[in-house]
């Protein structure tokens, strides 16, 4: 596995192998299985595969972890290696960002995708995942590339940008990785001691609590979001909606184009999980 920090290195790399076809991997590294899933998939797909670590500056908030976010790079390269990824690029801050943070084309997703549930608590957030997706894919320039469906909002505002500006990528959604208590594996879950990981699995007890009622044609989003809310009693609860695929809440769910979205706060520790019916 090969392992490019510059620019420079990652145009070779493509040029030796320019007839094969790409699957790319945002990461922000502190790798864990729910990474490696992608990863897996993308090498099961694509001739070359290339994971990106790159904790991106320009999607955190003044009050939020950037400094502290979780970096470990060489367990973060060997798990790439494990997975059988090809390539691992390591840009740095300055190399994805020559001109500075604050001196360049900014990419604004529409607001009423971009301003509600995660965008509401993180302004400019999916502004600052765009500006670095659009620059990576430009760089890489992948057949393929791989995003949880537990970042829910942040897929959508991705597949509405490349269908936006016309960028011939296929978007794979890939199904959350949970721990064996059905919590959805975070690189902030290390953030949570031994009792608030206990509350944090509300969680999923919320998320198995909408699923039983929506499997018996109960559908109503009122009445899902209440016993979701019930279960999630205790945690500081930011949004727990049902929404559709544009993130525009709905009254009734629609099978196959609706999803119940959930953030809540453990003590200091913000976690998202949501599910697709
Ligand atoms: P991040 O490093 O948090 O920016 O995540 C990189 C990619 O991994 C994003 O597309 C996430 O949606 C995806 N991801 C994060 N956690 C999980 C998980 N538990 N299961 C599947 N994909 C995940």
């Amino acid at each position: 596995m090969q392992i490019i920090r510059t620019i420079e290195e990652l145009r070779v790399f493509k040029k030796n192998h320019c007839s094969k076809s790409i699957g790319f991997v945002p990461t922000m590294g502190a790798l864990h299985l729910g990474h490696l899933s992608l990863i897996k998939n993308s090498v099961s797909n694509n001739d070359i595969t290339i994971v990106s670590l790159f904790v991106n500056p320009t999607q955190f908030g003044v009050n939020e972890d950037f400094d502290i976010y979780p970096r470990m790079e060489d367990k973060d390269i060997e798990l790439c290696k494990s997975a059988g990824a090809d390539a691992v690029f390591i840009p740095s801050i300055d190399m994805l960002y020559p001109n500075g943070l604050d001196n360049e084309v900014i990419l604004f997703p529409p607001k009423k995708m971009a301003n509600v549930f995660e965008g509401a608590f993180r302004s400019n957030h999916f502004s600052g995942v765009l500006r670095v997706v659009l620059k990576l894919f430009n760089l890489i320039n992948p057949s393929n590339a791989y995003f949880g469906k537990k970042d829910a909002q942040q897929l959508l505002i991705i597949k509405k940008m490349v269908n936006d500006l016309f960028l011939d990528i296929n978007i794979v959604s890939c199904d959350t990785i949970r721990d064996k208590n059905n919590l959805a594996l975070s690189s902030r879950n290390i953030y949570l001691d031994s009792r608030s990981y206990e509350m944090a699995l509300k969680i999923p007890q919320a998320i198995r609590s909408a699923i039983s009622l929506v499997m018996v044609n109960n559908l109503e989003s009122k009445k899902i979001e209440n016993a979701a809310l019930d279960c999630l009693k205790g945690l500081d609860v930011d949004y727990c909606n049902i929404v559709d695929l544009n993130l525009e809440t709905i009254d009734m769910v629609k099978k196959d184009s609706s999803l119940l979205i959930i953030a809540a706060r453990v003590g200091k520790v913000r976690l998202l999980d949501n599910c697709w019916f």
